[in-house]
């Protein structure tokens, strides 16, 4: 869509008081630093923004929308992406995370080392592995992230929800989010105002003894730079992690371009200075196809592809996330927010 086309929705989003800009770099606004820009950019500061966005999605029938978070999962195209990025607004962290006993919540902005450090701070234990992942609450429900033997679903209680299709704000418990490996049963409409987790008992020096540890694993093992983490997804159980099976390509160093997969972690693609995302996906092209080669295994993203063709979006696309039962997980969120 041309900018005047996207006319009448920036003038609803205006007139309903929203902070809204178009023609926006989003290099900046991942941790890639590549891409191009998103046609509209809507920041939602509160929950009252995000029903008003949905009125003017409703209104201009808008179908193309993404929310970002931190950025850190995601890879925006060098042509950008021809529709609407919501951002959450920023939000303090020092207000953003709340604690009544041993419930924490948080605002679907705040990062996730800031949720490890403030709950570790309070005595709170269960989420000091997430100071390891350098995202927002928010991303983390909808990918369902994970390290260290934990994973967002162990201790979420439930998240609330809008619904940009609907503009229903909704509570639902962990059980209705459709949580599986890297992913969960929200759509691309479907936005993480704030999250409930379940913790224990610890001292904050048991606490803090556990996030240094992570920390330290972090720096061993993983790369610096510009890169959105693991790319590839862990195949099925039993098949071998995915940076086990391109160790077993032998791909580290390998390079198009100016994206090479890392010396230091197989399933890290580093974007290095110049780099374009079209760089990054034929690495990505070819580890699929080298890693399929050798070991007969098709290896699907975890990294969200934003702006892409769909024949790209296609070949990288995860099937276990349209399976019967995700599908199912799906329509359910979708009924209980009032999309259909
Ligand atoms: C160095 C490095 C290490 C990493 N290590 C790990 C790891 O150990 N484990 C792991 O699981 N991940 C890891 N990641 C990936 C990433 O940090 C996580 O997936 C993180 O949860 C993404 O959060 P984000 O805010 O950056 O989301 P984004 O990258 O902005 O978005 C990711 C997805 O979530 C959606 N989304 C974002 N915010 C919201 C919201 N508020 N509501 C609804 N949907 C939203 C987006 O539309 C997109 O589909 C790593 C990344 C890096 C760069």
């Amino acid at each position: 869509m041309s900018d005047a086309t996207w006319q009448p929705f920036v003038q609803h989003c205006a007139d309903a008081g929203l902070q809204i800009d178009t023609n926006v770099a989003m290099a900046q606004r991942t941790t890639y630093g590549v891409g191009g820009s998103a046609a509209v950019v809507v920041v939602v500061h509160s929950e009252s923004d995000a029903v008003a966005l949905s009125r003017a999605v409703a209104q201009c029938q808008v179908d193309n929308i993404v929310v970002i978070g931190r950025g850190s999962n995601v890879l925006v195209s060098d042509e950008g992406f021809g529709g609407v990025v919501v951002l959450l607004g920023a939000v303090s962290p020092d207000s953003a995370v709340g604690i009544e006993g041993d419930v924490v919540q948080a605002g679907g902005s705040v990062l996730m080392p800031v949720l490890a450090r403030r709950s570790v701070g309070a005595g709170r234990g269960g989420l000091e592995w997430c100071v390891g992942i350098p995202g927002t609450v928010g991303g983390a429900v909808r990918m369902n992230a994970g390290g260290h033997g934990a994973e967002m679903v162990d201790n979420l209680i439930d998240a609330r929800l809008v619904s940009l299709k609907s503009g229903n704000v909704c509570v639902v418990p962990n059980a209705d989010l459709g949580l599986h490996f890297r992913g969960s049963a929200l759509s691309q409409h479907h936005v993480v105002l704030s999250a409930r987790f379940q913790t224990s008992n610890i001292t904050p020096e048991e606490g803090t003894a556990t996030i240094n540890s992570v920390v330290a694993w972090r720096r061993e093992h993983q790369p610096g730079g510009r890169n959105a983490g693991s790319v590839f997804v862990n195949p099925a159980q039993g098949e071998g992690s995915a940076g086990a099976l391109i160790d077993g390509a032998s791909l580290r160093g390998y390079s198009r371009g100016n994206a090479v997969v890392s010396e230091k972690h197989a399933n890290f693609i580093q974007a290095n200075e110049h780099a374009t995302a079209a760089d990054v996906v034929a690495v990505m092209t070819d580890v699929q196809q080298k890693v399929f080669e050798i070991h007969g295994i098709m290896l699907r993203s975890e990294v969200a592809l934003v702006g892409f063709d769909a024949s790209i979006a296609e070949r990288f696309s995860d099937p276990r996330h349209s399976a019967l039962e995700q599908n199912d997980a799906r329509a359910h969120l979708s009924r209980l927010l009032g999309d259909l």
